[in-house]
């Protein structure tokens, strides 16, 4: 995800496993970023999944869903991913990709800023002493408030889903996330 913290070659190396391979789970924050800095509506880059722990329902007692970048039409990876050239890739929308791309693979571990264990890079493709630990630490903790004003925003939106007496559809639930009035932490 060519996160901040990353050595230039290893990810240039690399070609951009993380972002051809996981599915990058997304923030109400990232959304609006992303919106903004893309002039793209989320509708053009965000799908929802089902997931089995807390998420947007789109009618009562539905099933609960969480936000995730789309996948490329060829299906090679992230929708925003753009290929350079044989084997090298680049974010293409990176002074606007989400906080968990930014921070990958790190994250705060009893206080300290940790690579996360079981990523898909290669582990010589990082160098914590070549990286910019204070602003990953910013990013961790920018990210970590913005879960909480997701997860403050899904209880929002689930109440007014139980308050209606019809599914409501994709599209509304982005407009309501891009209108909703919070501060971009
Ligand atoms: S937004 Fe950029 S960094 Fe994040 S998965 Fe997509 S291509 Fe990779
Ligand atoms: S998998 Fe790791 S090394 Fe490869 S692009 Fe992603 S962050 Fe960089």
């Amino acid at each position: 995800m060519n996160g901040s913290g990353a050595s230039a070659a290893g990810c240039a190396d690399c070609g951009g496993k993380c972002c051809r391979e996981y599915k990058v789970g997304v923030t109400v924050r990232d959304v609006r970023v992303l919106a903004e800095g893309t002039a793209m509506h989320p509708s053009d880059f965000i799908r929802l999944l089902d997931t089995d722990k807390e998420g947007f329902r789109l009618r009562p007692g539905g099933p609960a869903k969480k936000l995730y970048l789309q996948r490329s039409s060829a299906g090679t990876g992230c929708v925003f991913l753009m290929e350079i050239a044989a084997g090298r890739a680049r974010c293409g929308v990176y002074a606007h990709r989400p906080l968990v791309c930014s921070t990958f693979p790190l994250s705060i571990q009893r206080g300290v800023v940790t690579p996360r264990e079981e990523t898909i890079c290669d582990i010589d493709s990082w160098n914590l002493a070549g990286m910019d630990l204070p602003a990953c630490r910013r990013e961790l903790i920018q990210d970590r408030s913005a879960r909480e004003e997701h997860r403050q925003l899904i209880q929002a939106w689930n109440k007014i889903v139980d308050a209606s007496d019809r599914e409501s559809t994709p599209q509304e639930l982005y407009d309501w996330l891009m209108d909703y009035p919070v501060e971009t932490p």
